[in-house]
Parts: structure tokens; sequence; C-alpha cells
């Protein structure tokens, strides 16, 4: 039976990225020898390092002065290497989940943190508005996309100080306006590559500001001077990478694929707001993300949950449980993930309303 992957991360890559990893696996490049046993210095290692910079700084249309590195560690280790190169004395944060309220907690430990707004009240199901940010705040820290609560900021706000965003889950799902941003930051594994490599956009100036000593691997400049190669960067993950952004600049870049992100959430939330059996957990259609799609069932349909999951997975549908803080269902539709997935999706939920 043909899987439809909705595991909100890891999660689905392209088929030929995945493809070409594994013939690469094998014989890198003509070398004869594996991916995984090549140097990182080899000159073919160099040119997929390089080429994957070329492809960010081309696909995301990234302007002078700002740097693409690739790090390990997660997301989760840039919660405190952001705070540890850039916050001097107070840092703004914007609490819109489990991933924000982490990178806010981190910076804790740095200097003074101001939570310019939260929407745990309700469970994270929508963007706070309306909020001011200190003026003289380091940075003001936002997660473009909350993986797990399925809300996402879908525009490149203006702000007076620096702006940092995790953009792990949301990054080449639109066109992003980099100019707007001091610091972009991610993990791979939700839209890029396999786990285990971290992309960072940094603006060159921002950096050197702190008093603090920085250790060696934890200053962006490190890995700026030496071309992410300070140490053996994941590669690996770095070639699959590679292969995707090679596969979305085939499709035609970041505008092609907003528009076929937004046609699947918009099928998928229709079907949510249409079907009795559910219903939406982010209510207002400004706030929804278009990349993890949350819902819950209609509270007359409440003990059947169990039963749609189960019923679902039984015709190919896979990580769809909705994360434990939110409960129903949550369905990635990342870039990799085609149309005909959420059609094959709205198709079961459909039937599984017309036995009920
Ligand atoms: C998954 C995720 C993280 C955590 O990433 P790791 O690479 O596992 O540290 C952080 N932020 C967001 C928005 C995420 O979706």
């Amino acid at each position: 039976m043909k899987k439809h992957n909705f595991y909100a991360g890891p999660s689905i890559l392209p088929e030929v990225a995945i493809e070409e990893t594994i013939k690469a696996i094998k014989d890198f490049e003509g070398t004869g020898i594996s991916l995984m046993s090549v140097s990182h210095r080899s000159k073919e290692f160099e040119a997929v390092m390089n080429e994957t910079e070329a492809l960010f700084k081309e696909l995301l249309d990234i302007p002078e002065g700002y740097k693409v590195i690739f790090l390990g560690g997660g997301a989760s280790t840039q919660f405190m290497m952001v705070p540890y190169n850039m916050l001097n004395k107070k840092a703004a944060y914007l609490n819109t989940g489990t991933w924000a309220k982490k990178a806010l907690k981190e910076a804790k430990g740095f200097g003074e943190v101001v939570e310019v707004a939260s929407s745990a009240d309700t469970i994270y199901n929508y963007i706070p508005k309306g909020y001011e940010v200190p003026a003289d705040a380091d940075y003001f820290h936002i997660t473009t996309n909350n993986t797990i609560y399925g809300t996402e900021i879908k525009h490149d706000m203006d702000c007076k100080v620096p702006l940092v965003a995790d953009m792990s889950s949301d990054i080449f799902s639109r066109p992003v306006d980099v100019s707007k941003y001091a610091l972009i930051y991610g993990g791979a594994q939700k839209n890029f590559a396999p786990a285990g490599v971290t992309f960072v956009i940094v603006k060159e100036d921002i950096l050197g500001k702190v008093d603090r000593y920085l250790p060696t691997m934890i200053d962006y400049r490190t890995h700026i001077e030496n071309g992410s190669m300070f140490n053996t960067p994941p590669v690996l993950p770095i070639f699959t990478g590679y292969q995707t952004l090679k596969w979305l600049k085939n499709l035609g870049g970041l505008e092609v694929m907003q528009k076929i992100n937004q046609e699947k959430a918009n099928l998928l939330y229709s079907e949510i707001d249409r079907n009795k059996l559910f219903k939406p957990t982010v209510l207002d259609e400004a706030d929804r993300s278009i990349m993890n799609i949350c819902w819950i069932m209609n509270d007359e349909y409440k003990d059947l949950e169990q039963d749609f999951l189960k019923f679902a997975q039984e015709r190919g549908m896979v990580g769809m449980k909705g994360h434990r803080s939110v409960g129903g269902f949550r369905a990635s539709t990342y870039n990799a993930l085609p149309k005909e997935s959420v059609e094959a999706l709205v198709a079961v939920m459909k039937e599984f309303e017309s036995k009920h």
C-alpha cells in the first residue's frame, strides 16, 4: 500500500534527493568511494558545500553582507548560540509555543529577557499581535512556524531591533525577505535534509558585539571564516540537502513552492472546516500554518479519535497523531509532500464521515 508521510520531523524529503543520496553512498560523484567515507576536504565534497551555499543564496535571494553556515547540534543548540553571540543586556522573545519557550529559557542565562507576548493561555492556537518590542533590546526572537501548534507568521515583519527567526519548519516554503532579519536558523529535518545539519543565515555586521568570551565552536565567526569546515561538517545530510535544493530549483523556486503549499493547505483546511466530525485548532486563517495542519474531533464525536487514527493508518496515512500537548491530529504538509497525499487524506476524512 502506498504510504502518505505526514510526520512532523524528521519528515518527508523529495524522492530524488533520497535516490541521489543512495547512489552517493555507494559511489560519491564517480570517486569510487562512499559519501560516508570521503574526506570533507576532498574537492568533490568542497564543491557540494559551495553549491549548497550558493543555492541557499539563490533560492532565498540572500543579499550581500549575509553568510550561510552549516553546523551540528540542531536548532536547539541555536537557542543557546544566538544569545551567546548576540545578547549583551536585553533580548525580546515572542512566546508562540514549545520551541519558542525553549529558546527563551536558554536566553535567560545570558541577560534580561522580555517576553513581549504569549499565546500560552489558549494552548498557543494563535499568533499574538499588537505587542511592543523594547527599543533597547539587542534582538527580537520569533519562531515563524510553530510546528506543534500549527500557527505561522507568514510575512516578514518590520522590526526596529535586529530580528532573529527560528525557521526550522518553514524554511523554503515561501519566498523570504532576508534583509528584514539579522539571523535565521533551523534544524534541517523538516524541509531540507535528514537530521544532523543546522543552517544559519547571518548578517555579518551584527557579530562581534558582545563583551563575553566566546568559545571557539560557539562563535559564528569561526564557522564563517572556515567555510563551515572548522570541524567535520555533517557530510551526508548536507549532501541530501543539496539534492533537495536542486529539486526545489528545478520545480521553479520558492514562489512556485509557496503556491503549491498554499493549495495543499487550502484543500485540507476546507475539509476540516466542512467535515461534521472535525474542527480546526487554529481559528484565525491568517495564523494558520501551511506546513503543519492541526485539528481535533468535534465535541460530540470525541470518542472517535482513536478510531479515526486507526482508520487513516489502515489506508496508508503515517505520522498523523497530534502532539501530546494538543491531542487530535496533525498533518505536516512540507514541501516534498505531494498534493496527492493531501487528496488521499481528504478522501479518508470524507469516507470516515460517511460511516458516522
Ligand atoms: C523541530 C524544531 C526545533 C528543534 O529542532 P532540533 O533540530 O531537534 O533541535 C526547533 N524549532 C522548531 C520550530 C522546530 O520545528
